[in-house]
């Protein structure tokens, strides 16, 4: 059994709707997990908006609109009645679904069921499809066995075994549908897995039915050695091994749900990146392999405030630095990249909502600068310490380049360097040519 993730793009349209069908329906066992129509879930959100800021007219105007598109939709996308019909059935009792909201209380739960009706929308209008055309399917219903725990993470042993009883409920069937991105939490509230969590889905059940392979289709061939909106002539990666897709995904390779690389990295099931406007191109596979010492991409991370923290005292002392992460620990603000010297510690963070309330206590036995708009730039590939050249091809391709910060060392597969925002392009341009 596999396991196929097609984003919003790919179900964005009756046509796209369409063009799927030819890359699900071709009698092998699949899962195929769904995200909502591109647009969708950002429309939710603005409902979602509205009915927290007690804005009725607003949030029915929203659901209206949306509603006129959804109609539009299976217009096009069905050409029998009977389909038709129950498209449209559907689409009146989400809708008014949705609508009843605007009479009610309006909570954090009233918001996840809100953002859960785009994916429980495309899933079924493309059953319904599949059965108009003849083509056998199973709806299943991602609400019975996708489960977060009180941390919010993936209850591994809930999902295999109800996932797993949920396919044997349909012996001899092959296609299966079902939501990305929504699932119950810990109370048997609906729930979901963060925006873009489709992807994290996949490689959920994936990793929970043992699948033989995990394929997430978007429209871009593969992940890149580069940013392709940046710089030009980038190329696909053919393979990538786990920890370096991680470190790729979470610096910013929009490709890919960082967080979803893990469920299939712990039960080694490789991850296949493919494009669904042009099916035959050979993607990305993602898998324990490590090959050969080679650098493969390069990503940035914009967003970045560098803190640099400076104390005689640090000096030949210890405990220096656990004073220093204590704060940070307590306001729930991660560091990204740490440098250090024997008087003072750069680190950077992505989050800074409780910067001022960091630095104020900072402040009280270190001396403290901030700086923002700074970018991070990782050049990831496999860099065993015993080789040398690597830090020399890098640091010759961005010698034009003013950097803030260095960190390597810290993984075999990341070197990371801060630079200012501003030169994000120029230095991506510049890594592409050295070292690709
Ligand atoms: N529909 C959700 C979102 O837009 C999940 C996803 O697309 O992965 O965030
Ligand atoms: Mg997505």
């Amino acid at each position: 059994m596999r396991v196929l993730k097609f984003g919003g793009t790919s179900v964005g349209s009756a046509e796209r709707m369409h063009a799927l069908v030819n890359l699900v329906n071709d009698n092998t066992p699949k899962i195929v997990v769904l995200s909502a129509m591109s647009g969708t879930t950002n429309n939710l959100v603005e409902i979602g908006a509205a009915l927290y800021a007690k804005d009725h007219e607003k949030a029915r105007q929203l659901i209206d609109t949306l509603e006129e598109k959804y109609k539009q939709v299976i217009a096009q996308l069905y050409k029998t009645e009977s389909a038709l019909n129950k498209g449209k059935e559907l689409i009146a009792s989400h809708f008014s679904h949705l609508r009843s909201f605007t009479m009610d209380l309006f909570t954090v739960n009233e918001e996840r069921t809100i953002l859960a009706q785009g994916e429980l929308l495309s899933t079924a209008m493309f059953h319904y499809h599949l059965e108009e055309i003849g083509v056998d399917s199973v709806l299943l219903p991602a609400l019975n066995f996708m489960r977060i725990d009180e941390n919010e993470e993936p209850d591994m042993k809930y999902i295999e075994a109800n996932a797993t009883a949920e396919l044997a409920k349909y012996p001899g069937k092959k296609l299966f549908i079902t939501q990305g991105y929504i699932c119950r939490n810990s109370f048997g509230e609906i729930d979901n897995l963060k925006r873009g969590g489709s992807d994290y889905t996949a490689t959920i059940i994936g990793a929970a039915i043992r699948s033989d392979e995990i394929q997430i289709w978007t429209d871009i061939d593969g992940m890149h050695n580069n940013d392709p909106r940046i710089v030009d002539k980038t190329h696909p990666i053919a393979q990538l091994s786990f920890d370096e897709a991680a470190e790729l995904a979470y610096f910013g390779a929009k490709i890919l749900h960082p967080t979803c690389i893990l469920p299939a990295q712990m039960k080694k099931i490789p991850v296949r990146l493919l494009n669904t406007m042009q099916p035959e191109a050979k993607g990305t596979v993602i898998n324990s392999t490590a090959t050969g010492d080679s650098i493969k991409a390069v990503a940035a991370k914009d967003g970045i405030t560098a803190i640099k923290v400076k104390s005689g005292r640090m000096l030949l002392a210890y405990g220096f630095l656990r004073s220093v992460f204590e704060i940070f620990e307590r306001y729930k603000t991660p560091i990204d990249m740490i440098t250090t010297s024997e008087v003072a510690v750069s680190l950077t963070v992505d989050n800074t909502k409780n910067l001022d309330a960091i630095v104020k206590e900072l402040k009280e036995f270190c001396s403290v600068e901030v700086d923002s708009d700074l970018t991070i730039v990782c050049i990831v590939g496999n860099f065993t310490a015993e080789k040398e050249g690597y830090a020399l091809k890098i640091f010759e391709a961005l010698k034009q380049i003013p950097i803030r910060m260095i960190s390597y060392g810290g993984s075999e597969h990341n070197v990371s360097i801060l630079v200012d925002t501003k030169l994000k392009k120029d230095a991506l341009v510049a890594l592409n040519k050295g070292l690709f």
